[in-house]
């Protein structure tokens, strides 16, 4: 009979954990939502949108080469380049020669479906994952109504909970806790604000250099094929770290119109501050500050453990995710 793992969380890390164990063990994803995680993408009137992680910007030829291997066939990349602006608005073009920036043609969640997809595994959306519980030969999983076990488990949350509450004797459990609980995370609002007409500028995106403005990033969904009808358009607007962590009972609205009024200001137009529709999401865990000491995740695969997610590599970047979810994955497959 094939081994039994299971994947905690269907963001790119356990979608990486899944691709890479592949068809050496029998894999099932249990995901709180929905496949994507921060990766997340709203569809709308016609309009798509990414409003977690913007893009996917492989760090080097090897990594895109991966990415585009599984994902081919949904990517697009985004026309334009970031620019810059600082505490006062003023902005600035930014550094010249800008990599590609990929995305699905109908959401930047389509890459991490399509990984998941490629790897054959069991994928078991709006299922939380309550209670883990280590076995003589494995882990005991407390998912919906079930309880199965299975003979190894890869962790990606960002939260440390499954791990605190945890029926497993061993000392790496705690330092692991404590690592974790350590471990700071930035906080963003991020809005996506529809107009129903185009937004004329000589960028794609738009990045706050010296943190000291309310809007951290602000980008145009029209830059990417497929997204947005002709005579459309659609804003993102990241609410800066400062901006969300200090307001945690801003409610949807009163972010909106924040980011609206913020958006006018920055790119003078007034007619930004009324969009005629609007979709929000509140990130705690948006993106890391720091990593954990690496030598836990190898102490991990001692207990049939892989360890995976941004929290890992200690960088908010989807590509760095995805690679510690295959190293994850790829260490667990040798010891099957
Ligand atoms: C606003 C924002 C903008 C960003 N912009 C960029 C960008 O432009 N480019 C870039 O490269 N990166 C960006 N990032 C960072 C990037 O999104 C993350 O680094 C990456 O997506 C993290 O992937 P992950 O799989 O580690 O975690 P996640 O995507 O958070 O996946 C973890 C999954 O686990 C699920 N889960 C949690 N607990 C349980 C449980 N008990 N049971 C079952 N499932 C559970 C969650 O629902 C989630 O889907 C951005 C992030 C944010 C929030």
């Amino acid at each position: 009979m094939q081994p039994k793992v299971c994947v905690v969380g269907a963001g790119i890390a356990g979608a990486g954990a899944a691709h890479a164990i592949g068809e050496s063990a029998d894999v099932t994803v249990f995901e709180t939502d929905t496949v994507g995680g921060r990766m997340i993408s709203g569809h709308r009137n016609g309009c798509v949108y990414d409003y977690g992680a913007n893009y996917v910007d492989p760090p080097d030829g090897r990594v895109e080469e991966r990415i585009r291997s599984v994902a081919g066939e949904e990517l697009v990349e985004t026309t334009g380049d970031v620019w810059i602006f600082d505490g006062d608005g003023e902005i600035e073009e930014g550094r010249p020669n800008q990599g590609p920036k990929l995305t699905g043609r109908n959401g930047i969640d389509r890459i991490v479906r399509a990984f998941l997809d490629a790897s054959g595994a069991t994928i078991r959306e709006h299922t939380h994952v309550e209670h883990l519980a280590r076995t003589p030969d494995g882990w005991r999983v407390s998912a919906g109504k079930e309880e199965v076990e299975y003979d190894a488990l890869v962790v990606t949350p960002p939260t440390w909970d499954l791990f605190a509450d945890a029926d497993w004797e061993a000392d790496v459990r705690e330092t692991l806790v404590a690592a974790r609980q350590r471990q700071s995370y930035r906080t963003i609002d991020s809005v996506a604000l529809h107009y129903p007409f185009e937004v004329d500028v000589p960028y794609y995106g738009l990045v706050n250099t010296d943190k000291e403005h309310a809007v951290g990033w602000l980008s145009r969904e029209s830059s990417k094929p497929g997204h947005v009808p002709d005579g459309e358009e659609i804003l993102i607007v990241q609410l800066s770290p400062a901006w969300s962590a200090g307001r945690p009972d801003a409610t949807p609205e009163q972010a909106a119109d924040s980011a609206a009024e913020h958006a006018a200001a920055l790119l003078g137009d007034d007619r930004l501050a009324d969009p005629d529709w609007w979709d929000h999401e509140h990130f705690t865990h948006a993106l890391p500050g720091d990593g954990i000491n690496p030598a836990l995740f190898e102490y991990a695969l001692g207990h049939d453990l892989g360890l995976a997610g941004d929290w890992l590599a200690g960088t908010g970047r989807t590509h760095a995710a995805l690679e510690t979810g295959l190293d994850a994955g790829r260490s667990l497959a040798g010891r099957l």
